[in-house]
């Protein structure tokens, strides 16, 4: 029976991630078939039971089940318990539900591609502090970069992020409206705020000179945060296509052994080929 692959999330109708994983399957002639699954809130536990009864090998999972799937598996990766959620299940062979996060891993391999080097010595700011702010920290902080600053809407939120992560590196937490004038050179926007058309209340001198502003949602068009960052005079700016790109080249790798070149892909979803 040929592998069965999947996205579970809710809703899911428009997931890329079946073009991608079909495409990375293309690529690397892996015999496997890659789904979407809208799972009804509530049925998370019997969906994920059926899918391995029926030649499920793995899946992806996306909102609002990624802390559902880190409660659900019987074994996780040290990242997946760092971020404190699930992206990516394995079925083992021995009955185990193994559970990894790549989120993190995936942006730090696309902002690598966006500045062209690593993230060494990096001054970061990470804005937000919900679940993918979470999932970010341990990568960056393991990337290099020399000292990470949360900021968000909800100030507690992220001192409790801080505090969590502060054996790790030098993580702090700032109010957005006490964030220091000048020298970020890489801002994260982990917020969902563009998705709203909105930009996180922050001042345009926060960015040093050559800095890089990533916004981890992606559109069709630039998002109000890349608009923002291109007014203030980033350099170097991108958004979160190219960061699910490389958290599924990861996944793909996990399951299948191999890893698949992510750069025709990235680029076959920017000419909106599907
Ligand atoms: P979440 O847990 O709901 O957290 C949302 C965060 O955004 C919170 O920190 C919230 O602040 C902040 N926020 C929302 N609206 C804001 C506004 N107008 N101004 C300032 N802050 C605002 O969401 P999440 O799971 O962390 O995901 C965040 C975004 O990342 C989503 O839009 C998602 O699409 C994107 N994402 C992309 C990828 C990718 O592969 N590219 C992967 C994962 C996530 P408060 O705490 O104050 O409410």
């Amino acid at each position: 029976m040929t592998d069965r692959y999947a996205v579970m999330g809710h809703p899911i109708a428009h997931s890329k991630s079946p073009f991608i994983h079909t495409r990375f399957a293309e690529q690397t002639g892996e015999d496997l078939v890659y789904e979407a699954i809208d799972v009804e809130p509530g049925t998370f536990p019997a969906t994920v039971r059926e899918f391995g009864a029926n030649g499920g090998r793995g899946f992806n999972v996306t909102l609002p089940f990624k802390e559902e799937a880190f409660a659900l598996v019987t074994e996780r990766t040290p990242r997946a318990e760092l971020a404190g959620a699930v992206n990516t299940v394995r079925f083992e062979p021995d009955g185990g539900i193994s559970g990894d996060n790549t989120d993190g891993s995936g942006l730090v391999r696309d902002l690598e591609r966006v500045l062209g080097r690593g993230l060494g010595g990096r001054r970061a700011l990470l804005l937000g502090a919900g679940g993918a702010a979470r999932g970010a920290i341990a990568p960056l902080l393991d990337a290099g970069v020399a000292s990470l600053v949360i900021a968000n809407r909800t100030e507690a939120r992220a001192r409790n992020l801080a505090a969590h992560f502060a054996r790790l590196g030098a993580v702090e937490a700032v109010a957005l409206d006490a964030l220091p004038a000048r020298g970020f050179d890489l801002v994260v926007n982990a917020t969902s705020a563009s998705l709203r058309d909105a930009v996180p209340a922050v001042s345009a001198d926060i960015l040093a000179a050559d800095a890089c502003c990533y916004d981890m949602v992606y559109a069709s068009t630039p998002t109000a945060f890349l608009r923002w960052a291109e007014a203030a005079g980033a350099r170097h700016i991108a958004d979160g296509l190219g960061m699910l790109v490389e958290q599924a080249a990861e996944a793909f790798e996990r399951w299948r052994g191999v890893r698949p070149d992510t750069a025709p892909v990235l680029a076959a979803l920017r000419e909106g080929v599907r």
